[in-house]
């Protein structure tokens, strides 16, 4: 047993990022500041989007992106059940139903012929949007998405919390940046210590849509504006604002957007750590015929949150390397089968893919300042495991 066990994920915080939360600490905003806003542009030009609205955390992100675009009582949003709760609880909030889609066996991303078949299968209006999440940090191609989406009126939400720094191939050869949001709607990150960037909560949702920015902006903030374009009064006075929908108070502080600025200085040299280690793995783990490692592809660049490899023995091997001091993790229980879900009739059988993918996921440390050291330690006890 080693006496620092490995966790699967971990922040990396410096003494640039200290210094900048120090100094925000003794400026005159907390919150509300102009840390918000620059931390929004840099993150938006990070993306290459048009817009950025930093919240505080992605699970709001996600309730204003289902909010801003209309999700409410009868509407029906289609969502993959690879994921953390929130992809779908955000439409629940809004009092919206959830189908869940099947993934594909490869990518582990919704799967989009098995997404065409629940389309086909239904009249048309059945549904209003979907929900994608690209899982692990494998970026959708999402000129297909929209494609499909667009047939069928969808809109679409991209949840890529774990996709910060991704990129994609368009069919012009042309490489699109994850969260440029030309082609979803709105995509939503988190800034939750375990994901690229760490702001302790935050997040941030990008879209390229003046209309969702303006009305993201304003559900942000109670639904209150100040902006005297969008008042309903006139020349009431400097003092005058007016609350116009039942918004929520979902801000990022000043003291989280500082850290989340310096964080984002150093985001590509994460991803190529990421990188590094990914290719680590598929060599160390390459001689294990009980191994199943990532899906890779030329015309991508996968963002490496999470390393997912299959096994037979999942339960022995999550043992065996806890013992170890190794805290492999399992992402996710399928959320169809979550109790919650389950009340709305979802049921073992219904989704066979992910739901034999979840009895073989192990997630491996992945993480910038894993050490060659640890890392080695973690293919060795593999070995070890299956040599037994
Ligand atoms: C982490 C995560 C979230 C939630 O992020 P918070 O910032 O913790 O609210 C949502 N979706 C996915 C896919 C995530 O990984």
């Amino acid at each position: 047993m080693r006496e620092h066990p490995i966790p699967y994920g971990r922040q990396h915080i410096t003494d640039e990022d200290i210094a900048a939360v120090v100094e925000t600490l003794r400026s005159d905003y907390l919150t509300q500041g102009p840390k918000i806003k620059e931390f929004e542009d840099k993150f938006a030009a990070y993306v290459d989007a048009r817009y950025a609205v930093a919240v505080n955390n992605a699970t709001a992100g996600l309730h204003l992106a289902a909010t801003a675009l209309g999700v409410k009582p009868g509407r029906r949003v289609i969502v993959t059940p690879m994921t953390f709760a929130a992809s779908a609880n955000c439409i629940r909030y809004c009092g919206g139903e959830v189908t869940f889609c099947d993934i594909d066996p490869e990518t582990y991303l919704m799967d989009i012929r098995k997404l065409a078949e629940i389309l086909e299968a239904h009249p048309a209006g059945t549904f209003a949007g979907i929900v994608i999440v690209d899982f692990a940090g494998y970026p959708h191609n999402l000129e297909e998405f929209r494609k499909l989406a667009d047939r069928h009126g969808l809109w679409i939400i991209e949840d890529a919390c774990h996709a910060p720094g991704a990129w994609w191939t368009d069919s012009n050869g042309r490489r699109q940046r994850t969260g440029n949001s030309r082609f979803a709607d709105c995509t939503v990150f988190s800034f939750h210590p375990v994901k690229h960037i760490a702001t302790g909560e935050g997040g941030m949702v990008t879209t390229d849509s003046k209309e969702l920015y303006d009305r993201l902006m304003l559900y942000r903030t109670h639904g209150i504006t100040r902006d005297p374009a969008m008042l309903h009064a006139t020349d009431e006075g400097g003092w005058y604002y007016e609350m116009q929908e039942l918004g929520y108070n979902y801000r990022l502080t000043d003291i989280q957007a500082a850290l989340g600025i310096s964080q984002l200085s150093r985001a590509d040299a994460g991803i190529e750590r990421r990188q590094e280690i990914a290719r680590r793995y598929d060599e160390g783990l390459a001689d294990l015929p009980q191994v199943k490692t990532p899906a890779r592809a030329e015309d991508i660049l996968h963002a490496f949150h999470l390393y997912v490899i299959q096994v037979p023995d999942r339960r022995a091997l999550y043992d065996f390397l806890r013992k170890e001091g190794v805290l492999a993790q399992v992402h996710y229980a399928p959320l169809h089968l979550m109790p919650y879900y389950r009340r709305d009739g979802w049921k073992e059988g219904d989704l066979p893919v992910v739901e034999d993918y979840y009895r073989h996921c192990l997630s491996l440390p992945m993480y910038p300042t894993l050490t060659d050291e640890e890392q080695q330690y973690v293919i060795d006890k593999i070995h070890e495991f299956y040599a037994r």
